[in-house]
């Protein structure tokens, strides 16, 4: 009976379990691949002003298509570049993507006020981190101001000391750094004023319902409060309604970001939204 039992679970387990860890080999080695020839790809997402409309900068957004596995969404890779040990790799290249596009748009005259660049927390404990961003503003030369960073409340908490080390090396050289997918995880406060921080990004989560849900008003009225008055502009992801916009102009928050206004996009993409909607 027990030996039944036994072999039965051993034929119900282990062949998921093996195609999982066969589907995670695969996808790991795939994407070593799409690092090392260069099949990733940033797109661009719009961010406005609020009250003016006014286009003041970029999200850059990682993307993987693989000719054989087709699109793989950041939410799976990341984390998978997490495990393979690849995710400095990966926030590297995307710093210095992002830097050469926005210095390719200067010289073509083409405006793009600002870019924010997506680093995982983890890459917050290398050491090289600060001198990498300094190096990378000097070779573009590119005022600091044009560049923030976004990092998820995981940092703030983090207590490495090189991470909080980084966060003020990274203050020091001038780029912003903004919390994102704020409201969704646990920060505390206290340390939120005591490190310089210049911009929140209300979670998208709470866009669902938004015009419906008061305790997701509440929130984002909260956090619109306590940014602000904490000296930090504070950004509405995931705004795909003009309900949602029109009552997050009533809570006075500063900026938006969302399908409403651009989805994320290549860069020849964006050159064209550009030349079409931002015209004076
Ligand atoms: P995130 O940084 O919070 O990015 C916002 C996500 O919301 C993006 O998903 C974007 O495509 C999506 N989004 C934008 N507007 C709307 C909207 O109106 N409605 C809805 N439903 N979604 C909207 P994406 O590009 O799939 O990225 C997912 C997450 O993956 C990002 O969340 C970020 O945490 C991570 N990620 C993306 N690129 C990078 C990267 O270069 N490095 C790292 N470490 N993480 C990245
Ligand atoms: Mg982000
Ligand atoms: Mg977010
Ligand atoms: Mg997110």
């Amino acid at each position: 009976q027990a030996k039944l039992a036994g072999r039965a679970s051993y034929h119900f387990y282990h062949p998921e379990m093996n195609k999982l860890a066969q589907d995670r080999l695969l996808l790991g080695a795939a994407l070593r691949n799409a690092i090392s020839q260069g099949s990733l790809e940033l797109y661009y997402q719009p961010q406005f002003r609020l009250k003016t409309l006014e286009f003041i900068g970029v999200e850059a957004l990682l993307r993987w298509k693989d000719p054989e596995l087709g699109n793989i969404s950041p939410e799976q890779f990341i984390p998978l570049a997490e495990e393979i040990g690849q995710i400095e790799f990966i926030g590297c290249w995307s710093l210095r993507e992002a830097c050469r596009q926005l210095s390719i748009w200067r010289d073509q005259g083409i405006i793009v006020p600002a870019v924010s660049v997506n680093l995982s927390p983890s890459h917050f404990r290398s050491r090289n981190l600060p001198a990498f961003v300094s190096d990378l503003l000097e070779e573009y030369h590119m005022p600091a101001t044009h560049l923030t960073i976004e990092i998820t409340e995981g940092v703030m908490m983090d207590s490495h000391p090189e991470s909080l080390e980084a966060v003020s090396q990274l203050h020091d050289i001038g780029v912003g750094l903004s919390i994102d997918d704020f409201g969704t995880g646990f920060s505390s406060l206290a340390r939120l004023t005591r490190l310089p921080i210049t911009e929140l990004k209300l979670d998208r989560s709470f866009m669902r319902n938004f015009e419906t849900d008061p305790g997701a008003q509440a929130v984002a009225t909260a956090v619109i409060r306590i940014g602000q008055s904490l000296g930090m502009t504070v950004v509405a992801e995931g705004v795909e309604t003009e309900a949602q916009a029109k009552l997050l102009t009533s809570l006075g928050c500063d900026a938006v970001q969302g399908y409403l206004y651009g989805r994320p996009m290549p860069s020849r993409d964006l050159e064209k939204w550009i030349a079409t909607a931002v015209t004076s």
